[in-house]
């Protein structure tokens, strides 16, 4: 999943700590002239747009996997992509500040550096200059954890939706158990609130009830095309079911409307078809029985009629004798 995180970027001072960190990872080794460092926020516990939240132990899991990787600068399609290299992250709280949920603010609050090249100068003077960008990280989760009930928000027994309340609390998702950090990037912030923003749930759908859950759910979710797959023959079993029951539908019209008429000759045959039309198939079920009633009163139907035939058949006889 892809998580969007609007956030500062703070130039730092190189430090020699800095230092041994930043040329465990590099082939050649630099000197504090040749490296620009600054610290960026990659994501934190406060409930985000998507009505989730990172619990702490995925953001100490985040701490630890992002070392190391490299995040790219996507903020200036001219100039190439400029990347920059996280060499230490830590899972932070921010002291006195509060999430919406009255917890204390936690982050992980990274460390990257980049050379200090002419292809970097730039960036190196906007960051300098205190820009404000989008972070997107990417990462895996496992556990989908709903706020009310605490059952996995897709796999468990969990019918809450994200973003209503409950007892006057907001439900959300508490995003744990993160197996794996692949990227983070600088975006440009997108016009659209919601523009970007993309979870890839790979390989974790494992049956239909999780995808149509997670889009009810009102998730924005990308499927495999395996997934797509599993969807389309879904959608294609509830077309033939559809089907069946559209003939169905079309059964009872056409014996309401021979019962109707039979009943109420003077019923008006369109008025019979505008009240077809707008009854669900109970109803219709309700007035093909009703009309049918009246109708066999009208014209009696076979077991009426079977009975009269032997009336006649006796009262025939009866003038035999
Ligand atoms: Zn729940």
């Amino acid at each position: 999943m892809n998580k969007e995180f609007r956030t500062d970027i703070a130039p730092c001072t190189v430090t020699d700590e800095d230092m041994l960190l930043i040329n465990k990872l590099t082939v050649k080794e630099l000197s504090k002239d040749e490296v620009y460092t600054f610290k960026v926020i990659l994501c934190d516990n406060e409930i985000d747009r998507d009505c989730e939240r990172f619990d702490i132990a995925a953001l100490e899991k985040m701490a630890e996997l992002f070392v190391g990787v490299t995040g790219i600068f996507d903020h200036n399609p001219g100039s190439g992509n400029q990347t920059a290299r996280i060499f230490s992250a830590k899972c932070e709280i921010i002291s006195g500040k509060t999430t919406s949920l009255g917890d204390p603010y936690t982050c992980v609050m990274a460390k990257a550096y980049m050379p200090r090249t002419a292809k970097n100068a730039d960036l190196i003077t906007e960051i300098d200059a205190g820009i404000k960008k989008e972070v997107s990280v990417s990462c895996q989760a496992e556990g989908f954890i709903c706020s009310v009930c605490g059952e996995d928000m897709r796999h468990g027994h969990c019918n809450h939706v994200k973003g209503r309340e409950y007892g006057g609390k907001l439900c959300h998702c508490i995003l744990s158990d993160i197996t794996d950090a692949y990227e983070w990037s600088f975006v440009v912030i997108p016009a659209q609130v919601n523009a970007g923003v993309v979870k890839g749930y790979k390989d974790t759908f494992t049956d239909t009830s999780d995808i149509i859950k997670s889009v009810r759910n009102g998730d924005c979710v990308k499927l495999t095309k395996e997934q797509s797959r599993i969807l389309c023959d879904y959608i294609a079993s509830l077309e033939a079911r559809a089907e069946d029951g559209s003939l169905f539908r079309n059964t009872l019209a056409d014996e309401i409307m021979k019962f109707a008429l039979t009943a109420v000759p003077s019923l008006d045959e369109d008025c019979i078809r505008t009240m077809c039309a707008d009854a669900d198939t109970k109803q219709l079920i309700k007035l093909r029985d009703a009309f049918r009633e009246k109708a066999a009163e009208v014209i009696p139907l076979s077991p009426q009629l079977k009975a009269k035939k032997e009336t006649v058949k006796n009262h025939n006889n009866e003038y035999k004798f």
